[in-house]
C-alpha cells in the first residue's frame, strides 16, 4: 500500500518508546525525511515552522534510534518505534505529553505522566533515593542496603507464594504488587534501570522458557 502523503506531502508521525510503550512526541514527515530516517536509522522530521528537514537531537544530542516504522490502516499516519537517547521533549522532559487539557480546553502542566506505569514508579523510587526530604519507607530500605532490601524481597516472595497456593485473587494481586515494588527498589539500589530488565525479557522472547533455562545452565 502506498503512503497517503496528501496535499502538503506530510504525514504525522507518532514516536513511541518501543520498550515502555510511552508516547514520546509527535512530528511530521515528508518523503525526504522518511528516506533520511530509513538511511540513517535516526528519526528525521520535516519542521513545518522552519520549512526544513530536522534530525531530532541534531543540537541537543537527544536522538531517536528507529527500530521500526509502521503505517496505520489507511496509511495516512506513521508510528515510529524507537529507543530514545535522553529526554525527547525540548523542555527536558522525557516526553512531550505532560499538559492536561481541562473542560475549557486549556492545557496546563499537571500531574500527568504518560509513561508506562512501572516507569513512573521507577522514577518515584529514584526520586526518594536522591531527595534530602524526610525519610520515606523507600528511603529507609535504600539506606538499609542489600541486606535490608534482600530480607524484604524474600519476605514478599514468600507471601506471594503463599497467596498463589491458596489465598484469594485480591491477595495474589496485592502480594505480587509488594514483590514488584521491592524488586524495583532492589534495582534502584544498584542503579540498574528497568529498561535493562525489559531488554533482557525482550531478547528472551521467542526462545521458549525451557530453552532459555538450558542456555543459562539449568534452573536458578
Ligand atoms: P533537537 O532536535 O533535540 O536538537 O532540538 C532542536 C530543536 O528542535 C528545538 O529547539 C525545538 O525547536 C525542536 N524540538 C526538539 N524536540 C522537539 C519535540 N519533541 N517536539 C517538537 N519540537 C522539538
Ligand atoms: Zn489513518
Ligand atoms: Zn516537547
Ligand atoms: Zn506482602
Amino acid at each position: 500500500m502506498e503512503l497517503a502523503w496528501g496535499e502538503a506531502g506530510l504525514l504525522p508521525a507518532i514516536v513511541q518508546d518501543r520498550m515502555t510503550g510511552q508516547v514520546r512526541m509527535l512530528a511530521y514527515m515528508n518523503r525526504a525525511s522518511l528516506e533520511r530516517t530509513i538511511e540513517t536509522g535516526r528519526a528525521t522530521f520535516f519542521s513545518r515552522s522552519r520549512g526544513a528537514l530536522w534530525e531530532k537531537g541534531e543540537t541537543s544530542g537527544n536522538t531517536l534510534a528507529v527500530a521500526a516504522i509502521v503505517a496505520d490502516c489507511d496509511a495516512d499516519a506513521l508510528l515510529l518505534l524507537v529507543d530514545p537517547v535522553g529526554p525527547t521533549c525540548h523542555t527536558g522532559k522525557p516526553a512531550c505529553f505532560f499538559r492536561r487539557v481541562d473542560e475549557r480546553g486549556i492545557a496546563a502542566e499537571a500531574g500527568v505522566d504518560a509513561a508506562a506505569f512501572l516507569e513512573v514508579l521507577e522514577r518515584e523510587i529514584e526520586a526518594r533515593r536522591t531527595s534530602s526530604a524526610e525519610k520515606s519507607y523507600t528511603r529507609s530500605l535504600l539506606d538499609g542496603g542489600p541486606a535490608k532490601i534482600g530480607a524484604k524481597i524474600r519476605e514478599e516472595a514468600d507471601e506471594f507464594v503463599r497467596a498463589i497456593e491458596g489465598e484469594d485473587d485480591t491477595r495474589v494481586a496485592n502480594e505480587a504488587a509488594d514483590l514488584v515494588y521491592h524488586v524495583l527498589v532492589g534495582l534502584a539500589s544498584r542503579g540498574v534501570p528497568l529498561r535493562d530488565v525489559v531488554r533482557v525479557l525482550a531478547a528472551r522472547a521467542g526462545t521458549s522458557g525451557h530453552e532459555e533455562k538450558a542456555k543459562r545452565g539449568g534452573p536458578r
